[in-house]
């Protein structure tokens, strides 16, 4: 293990942001992890836990230690003739762990396919899409104690998943490091066709009984067709979570703008679209500066090139305002602010 100072963070985010660390660690075992824990006290500096780097934005140079998880392997951990345990160290990468098990037909992350990032993230958010989240499939996880070095492991109870949160976005932010997860997958699918535009794929290309592989692809193609691809536009996908507000505050909005869509959400709340409210004030394909609203997907912001993590909090910030004065509906970021 070797801690090496002022290290560019532009290869290790996906909005391609120029940021130094004042430290860069690299792991790749869960020794590490632990030694590097117990060896310096942590707790008393700035620490960024790095994955992919596909969820965050570097506000200005981390004063701090970033320690990017590199720990490999996937493993079946206990099966059945209906379902398999699988364990997937926190650095594979998402998107090679779902190809795996399509190619094994264990169903359940399909639908989550091309999703950037590692596995050890995927957690901090519950990730989602095309009508499901990891919270379906998720088993357990393992993660060392930054203060202790000691690894503990959480159940599905345990990570309190929410949309787009668990508990170590909130009491257990910035406490653990997530080291290895287990996904309860299906070795007969139940296919879930019915989000988006899956079915249409489907029927455009002729297929009456799709397998998961058939999903997955289907998935591919309709996120390559919709967002931009990090490699050639920098961002972090969905800037901003979809707002969930009362649902007597719903009704007053549709009596006044007719078109505005909704879903039930828990606790007689509504869930509004961010893209939507965001479009409606005309921000979609806006350019500022180096920074936009993407002409596609308009809750995807994105550097034009040589963006700072700054130029895309205020392009933020004003999309926020515009969204307050016309609904008074407060949307709120979905990917990590890091400064
Ligand atoms: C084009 C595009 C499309 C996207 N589509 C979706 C989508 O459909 N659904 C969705 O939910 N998300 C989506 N995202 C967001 C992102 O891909 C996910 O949130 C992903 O899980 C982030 O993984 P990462 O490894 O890149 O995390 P990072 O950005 O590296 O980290 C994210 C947060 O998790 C923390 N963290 C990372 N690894 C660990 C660890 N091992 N232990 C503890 N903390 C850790 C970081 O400190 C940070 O706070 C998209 C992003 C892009 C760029």
């Amino acid at each position: 293990m070797r801690i090496f100072q002022n290290i560019s963070l532009k290869p290790y985010n996906t909005f391609g942001i120029e940021a130094n660390a004042s430290q860069f660690v690299e792991l790749q075992t869960l020794e590490e992890v632990q030694v590097l824990c117990q060896t310096f006290n942590l707790t008393d500096r700035k620490l960024l836990i790095l994955g992919g780097g596909s969820n965050i934005l570097l506000t200005k140079d981390f004063d701090g230690m970033a320690i990017k998880i590199n720990l490999k392997g996937i493993e079946i951990v206990k099966e059945n003739d209906e379902e398999v345990w699988v364990q997937a160290m926190a650095g594979e990468s998402w998107h090679s762990f779902v190809t795996h098990c399509v190619e094994k037909n264990w169903g359940g992350v399909e639908n989550l396919s091309l999703i950037p990032g590692c596995v050890g993230a995927a957690p901090m958010q519950n990730i989602g899409a095309y009508g499901t989240e990891i919270k379906a499939v998720f088993s357990s996880l393992k993660a060392v104690e930054i203060a202790t070095g000691e690894m503990v492991e959480f159940n599905n109870e345990a990570c309190e998943f929410g949309y787009r949160e668990s508990v170590f976005k909130n009491k257990y932010k910035g406490k653990y490091i997530i080291v290895s997860v287990i996904f309860k997958l299906n070795k007969k699918p139940i296919l879930n066709v019915s989000y988006g535009a899956i079915q249409d794929v489907l029927n455009e290309k002729g297929i009456t009984s799709p397998t998961i592989q058939d999903i997955s692809n289907a998935v591919i193609a309709i996120r390559q067709s919709k967002l931009p691809n990090p490699a050639e536009l920098g961002n972090a996908g969905s800037f901003f979570k979809n707002p969930e507000i009362p649902a007597e505050q719903y009704q007053r909005l549709k009596n006044e703008f007719t078109e505005i869509p909704g879903y039930p959400a828990p606790n007689n709340q509504v869930k509004v679209p961010a893209g939507w409210l965001i479009e409606q004030c005309q921000w979609k394909g806006k350019i500022v500066g180096n920074t936009g609203a993407h002409k596609n997907q308009a809750l995807v912001l994105v550097n034009y090139g040589n963006a700072t993590g700054n130029e895309i909090l205020n392009l933020a910030k004003q999309i926020q305002d515009s969204v307050y004065n016309q609904f008074k509906i407060n949307i709120s970021p979905e990917v990590n602010l890091i400064d």
